[in-house]
């Protein structure tokens, strides 16, 4: 397993970390969460040291998993989780959701603490507003029950480099991934030149890429890896990007992430404008993600609309483009309805992607 650097926190992280997640239902429905536990800590063994977890995951029982698995790690460890402006708005909220979570993991302190899911700059300015999440954070940081303040989000780049530059933030979690890797280049760069951890959530596309192997097999630089390991040293291969978190429920899935976070080869923006030329030969009917439709007089959100669309050319049932709307993006479909079908996103698409009527078809969903 490798190692980076997180930001300029002094800490080593592996580069693949554990997405508390994806823990098996019928394992943690059992009356022990025992099953659950075993897979944390076997990646503990593997050479795992960051977990990440959050309140919520796994009908609310993530954090009580980890609690299970630290009483007895077998080897030193970092745990990030999160707190939501959805659900903790203030200061005060944020404190008792912290303690809660150090309850639930049996910890005295939260290695990095994300304010999570930040969709916007406008619920960026919310958590940071006076009385808000962000001031809740600083002062569990003052108190020693954290560590690290973070943030977790699905902006843009140009947004993300906003809320960088600020310098509030020791670290981002983001999703990155081998679809929409042009989607969040600018993110990751600037967190990385700004010094900042940058993690990356939904390596796997959501189970995109190892459900469309075929489509996918460019990602392998060599023929013993499996396309979930080349999605992950993918992400690991980049200097910007110091952990992957797939998630992982059980001890096999372990078992074959953690062989990616060695034996990869740094990512060069050749290799990247490569591979960019490649995803389009081969999936030429996918949106990217790289925004140049952007500017759309209805203030229509395309990239994102687009997105979920990306999960009917993958074939998946169309209750997947709706929860990829509604619970990644935070946007709601009916917007789509409002297209007056100007042409102006069509002509400067990249992908020359039938933009009207993909919205018509989410209106309509
Ligand atoms: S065609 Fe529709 S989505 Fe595209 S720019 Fe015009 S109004 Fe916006
Ligand atoms: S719709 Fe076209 S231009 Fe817009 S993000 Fe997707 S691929 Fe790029």
């Amino acid at each position: 397993m490798q190692y980076k650097e997180y930001g300029k926190t002094g800490k080593k992280v592996s580069v693949i970390g554990f997405g508390g997640m994806r823990f098996r239902k019928e394992d943690y429905k059992s009356g022990s969460l025992e099953k659950c536990a075993q897979v944390v800590r076997r990646a503990s063994e593997l050479g795992v040291n960051y977990f990440d977890t959050a309140p919520f995951y796994c009908d609310d029982t993530s954090e009580d998993i980890m609690g299970e698995a630290f009483k007895d790690m077998p080897n030193p460890f970092y745990v990030s989780t999160k707190s939501m402006l959805n659900y903790e708005s203030t200061a005060d909220a944020v404190r008792r959701r912290i303690e809660k979570s150090l309850k639930r993991m049996g910890l005295q302190k939260i290695t990095f603490f994300n304010m999570w899911c930040i969709l916007n700059l406008n619920q960026y300015r919310k958590v940071m507003a006076p009385g808000g999440p962000y001031e809740g954070a600083l002062k569990a940081k003052e108190e020693g029950l954290i560590e690290h303040i973070v943030f977790s989000t699905h902006c843009n780049g140009e947004e993300i480099q906003t809320i960088v530059n600020e310098g509030y933030f020791e670290g981002v979690t983001l999703g990155y991934n081998a679809t929409n890797f042009a989607f969040r280049q600018k993110g990751i760069k600037a967190a990385y030149e700004k010094g900042l951890g940058v993690v990356t959530m939904n390596p796997l596309g959501g189970g995109i890429i190892p459900q469309n192997e075929d489509f996918y097999s460019f990602l392998k630089e060599n023929e013993y890896d499996s396309v979930v390991q080349a999605a992950l040293k993918f992400n690991a291969s980049h200097k910007e990007i110091t952990v992957v978190l797939p998630g992982m429920g059980t001890i096999e899935e372990v078992e074959e992430n953690v062989k990616s976070g060695e034996n990869f080869r740094e990512m060069t923006e050749e290799r990247l404008n490569e591979m960019a030329k490649k995803l389009n030969e081969s999936l030429d009917a996918l949106c990217t993600g790289c925004q140049y439709c952007k500017g759309c007089p209805k203030d229509i959100e395309i990239p994102k609309y687009m997105d979920a669309y990306n999960m009917r050319i993958l074939k998946k049932p169309d209750k997947e483009v709706n929860n990829r709307l509604k619970y990644h993006w935070g946007i709601n479909k009916k917007k789509a309805a409002e297209c007056i079908a100007c042409g102006k996103c069509e002509e400067l698409c990249t992908q020359h992607l039938p933009i009207i009527e993909r919205l018509k078809y989410i209106a309509n969903l």
